[in-house]
């Protein structure tokens, strides 16, 4: 497996392979989340790269980019296990020099739910997506629906300036007891771990009512409201049910929908979702 990180070093690896690369974005900190969509890449016949990158544009001032996890050498190790043959990882100064003055800015899919909570998110994912999808140039790349406001905005990303990269979509992968594999599930202990459930406690309980026949996005909102009301570790950002493209509310389900739902537990900002279809 390579290691590049100099921006010349990986334009020339992209110049001389030959196979059609199948890329995998990360900030690092890998779990069994990136593994899985790794292990997708490396299944579709070309080459497997991943990009390890954590993007300094896409954090808030007052995120945990400061103290988000970096265990650099583990990362390289699950990468090398899952057959990576070239992890690029940029540094910031080399990715955005001091004359660094064009981004792009998302709307549509990016304009509520995350985009309202975390001003400027999008704008830093839906940028360095586009940097790492014009060096690299891959054939596929491979997002998890476990971010799925931030699938959508690239998908449209891609669609809107034409970028010659397929996206394939990976189902979230959890831990035993629903909690959804994240970087930030580091900061959880104790009692803040068992709290962090309720986000996929809700999920459930909502798709229940679903399934039972309630289709009025209202009622559907309070459960998820409710089941997170009744957990005193954690606070709800806000729950939603959404066009599965648009991510704007439904008044009322139809086809197919999203469940979105973001808390803070412990301090720690935790996402989640789940279909909803006939
Ligand atoms: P991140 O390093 O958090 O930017 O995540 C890199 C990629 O892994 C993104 O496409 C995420 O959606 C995906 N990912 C993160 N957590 C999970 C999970 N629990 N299951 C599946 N994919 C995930």
């Amino acid at each position: 497996m390579r290691v590049v990180s100099a921006i010349p070093d990986l334009r020339r690896a992209r110049a001389a392979e030959g196979r059609p690369i199948e890329l995998v974005p990360t900030l690092g900190a890998l779990h069994a989340g990136h593994v899985s969509l790794l292990e997708r890449g490396r299944a579709a016949g070309g080459v497997l790269w991943m990009t390890l990158f954590l993007n300094p544009l896409q954090f808030g001032a007052n995120e945990d980019l400061a103290t988000y996890p970096r265990p650099l050498e583990r990362d390289l190790e699950l990468a090398e296990k899952a057959g990576v043959e070239l992890v690029f990882t940029p540094t910031v100064d080399d990715l955005y020099p001091p004359a660094f003055a064009s981004y792009v800015e998302p709307t549509g899919a990016a304009t509520r739910w995350e985009g309202e909570s975390r001003p400027g998110h999008f704008r830093g994912v839906a940028t360095v997506v586009a940097i790492l999808f014009r060096l690299c140039q891959p054939r596929r790349a491979y997002l998890g629906e476990k971010d799925y406001q931030q699938l959508q905005v690239i998908r449209q990303l891609v669609r809107d300036l034409y970028l010659d990269v397929e996206i394939v979509p990976c189902p979230t992968i959890r831990e035993p007891d629903g909690l959804a594999y994240s970087s930030r599930n580091a900061y959880l202990a104790g009692p803040a771990r068992r709290s962090a459930t309720v986000l996929y406690r809700a999920l459930q309980a909502a798709r229940r009512d679903y399934q039972a026949g309630e289709r009025r996005g209202d009622r559907l909102v309070a459960r998820m409201t409710e089941t997170v009301a009744a957990e005193p570790g954690a606070t709800l950002d806000y729950a939603a049910v959404v066009d599965p493209a648009s991510l704007e509310p439904l008044h009322e389900v139809e086809g197919a929908a999203r469940l979105l739902i973001a808390a803070h537990v412990a301090g720690v900002h935790l996402i989640d979702n789940m279909a909803v279809s006939e």
